[in-house]
């Protein structure tokens, strides 16, 4: 009697979750929340109002990954400057790249912009492909396919629930589709400050008309926006940035060309579920249908 006494004691402290899961951004974040249901406890370490290009690794970062069983990244070297060296800091072999709880959004999915010169004069290029996958609700969709495999490599025992929850992820995307494409349809296009809405532009089969870095990760200059409006005069469209990207050139290139600049964010807000998602994309969807 005894005996079954402590045995419920240890059943009662014990977690809840059969996974401590660390995401790098709030996409990803949403998506370990929507596949691992009640299984998983996720943090994430990017606020969705900062660029995740440019963080640094923090001892709070440290600290979440020291316990995780599966750190959920972006990848294709988003998050290069600051997850390699927090991931070594927290010295958990589990979790280091190669290993089953280290996972790639940007590696299930082909990625566009794969290839270019690997030249640092051309900018922050990504080299291995551009890792700003989250914006495309397919590429997410089959990105939850691949994490609810390795959830249930994890975890066995929870192995149904994974693949169930990424299959009604998925059915939810593809009740979406239409919708979107529709209102999308007929959208003069969009001019963004990094290369960040390509796999939304391409998905919704909306003109993708520029950037207001001349190359990824250097600053507007006055020379490329005037190159840049010269080579929209006449058209129409509309200008997208970031709250965390400034404003300048934006409003320059507005000024050029007399179209609208409207501040959207690339990520849910934090802890987001599937439905913050889709929100986002209802969000992007709603302004680049505008753009006519
Ligand atoms: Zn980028």
């Amino acid at each position: 009697m005894r005996r079954l006494w402590v045995l419920l004691g240890l059943l009662a402290v014990g977690p809840a979750w059969a996974l401590q899961v660390v995401a790098t951004t709030a996409s990803m974040g949403m998506l370990a929340r929507t596949v691992g249901g009640p299984q998983v406890q996720v943090s994430e370490l990017a606020p969705p109002d900062r660029d995740a290009h440019m963080l640094q690794a923090r001892p709070s970062m440290l600290r979440a990954l020291r316990d995780a069983q599966l750190v959920v990244a972006v990848g294709a070297e988003l998050e290069i400057g600051w997850l390699p060296a927090a991931i070594s800091g927290a010295a958990n072999g589990a979790i280091a790249p190669g290993r089953p709880g280290y996972f790639e959004a940007a590696a299930q999915v082909p990625l566009l912009d794969a290839g270019l010169a690997a030249d640092r004069a051309q900018g922050d290029v990504h080299p291995g492909g551009n890792p700003h996958v989250n914006l495309d609700p397919l590429r997410m969709a089959a990105i939850s396919k691949a994490l609810a495999e390795r959830l249930a490599q994890l975890d066995p025992a929870n192995a149904a629930g994974y693949r169930e929850r990424a299959q009604g992820f998925a059915a939810a995307v593809d009740a979406r589709v239409p919708t979107w494409k529709r209102k999308a349809a007929g959208s003069a296009g969009v001019v963004s400050f990094h290369k960040d809405v390509v796999y939304l532009t391409g998905f919704l089969g909306v003109p993708f008309l520029g950037t207001l870095e001349p190359v990824p990760g250097v600053a507007p200059t006055a020379s490329h926006l005037q190159t840049l409006a010269a080579r929209l005069a006449g058209k129409k469209g509309v200008i997208v940035h970031t709250p965390y990207q400034p404003a300048a050139g934006a409003e320059k290139l507005a000024t050029l060309t007399g179209w609208p600049v409207v501040v959207l964010p690339i990520e849910p807000p934090a802890g987001s579920e599937a439905q913050g998602y889709f929100e986002l994309i209802d969000r992007w969807v709603d302004v680049l249908a505008r753009a006519r």
